[in-house]
């Protein structure tokens, strides 16, 4: 079973999992409330569809003003989005999640999955976070890192750390990022998902971890 994005991120919000402020709406009324209730200078409005590649196919936007907060729901809610994954009939844009802006300083991926070879869940993480991981995967393996999750241990601190060091992390990022892969092992098994992919996960400025993008399958 898949679903959307926002409901992923409520599922990770409740895990401890750092994701960015926000609310789902169904009307352009409900986005401009969203916006309000969030406060700041910088919205992103994205699209609820069962499908990646939002970014590329226009199911991402920044807004800098209400004004485009509400114009950009008006334009989305109600598209059809086409993504290199809907195929060229493309899917109907019914709901919209409205974040907070985050200031981005580097995108990283990480993902867990059933290694069906191992019977175990293996952790993966890479630098190359914001593109697609199949892309990374052929082209460039040696820039995914994995551990394999002892299943009556689960995902243990020194694996964690040890992922958070390969991706060149330091400080206050590196404490924060191993904070984080904890909490998303803890919330994929507790759930008893199949998939939880954070692509990005990305690095603030100010230090934060953050799941900008999720997505969990069962
Ligand atoms: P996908 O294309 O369907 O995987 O959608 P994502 O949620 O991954 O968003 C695509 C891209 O939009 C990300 O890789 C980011 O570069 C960008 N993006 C998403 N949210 C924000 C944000 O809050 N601030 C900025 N600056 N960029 C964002
Ligand atoms: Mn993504």
């Amino acid at each position: 079973m898949k679903i959307h994005e926002y409901q992923a991120k409520e599922i990770l919000r409740k895990y401890g999992v750092a994701v960015p402020q926000g609310y789902p709406a169904t009307t352009v009324k409900q986005a401009l409330k969203a916006a309000e209730k969030l406060g700041g200078k910088v919205w992103v409005v994205k699209a609820q569809i069962h499908a990646g590649g939002r970014g590329k196919g226009g199911g991402v936007k920044i807004a800098k003003s209400k004004k485009q907060v509400e114009d950009l729901a008006k334009k989305m809610l109600g598209m059809t989005l086409v993504t290199h994954q809907t195929g060229p009939q493309g899917k109907k844009v019914r709901k919209l999640l409205i974040e907070q802006g985050v200031n981005i300083e580097r995108e990283l991926y990480v993902g867990i999955t059933l290694d069906r070879a191992q019977s175990k869940n293996v952790v993966m993480v890479s630098t190359e976070g914001g593109v697609e991981i199949e892309k990374v995967a052929a082209e460039t393996p040696e820039k995914i890192l994995k551990e394999t999750v002892e299943p009556a241990i689960g995902l243990q601190a020194y694996q964690a750390r040890k992922l958070a060091f390969g991706l060149g992390l330091e400080g206050v990022q590196f404490k924060n990022a191993v904070k984080f892969l904890l909490a998303l092992y803890k919330a994929y098994e507790a759930t008893d998902a199949s998939l939880a992919e954070i692509n990005p996960l990305v690095v603030t400025k100010e230090g934060d971890v953050l799941a900008l993008d999720a997505k969990m399958n069962f």
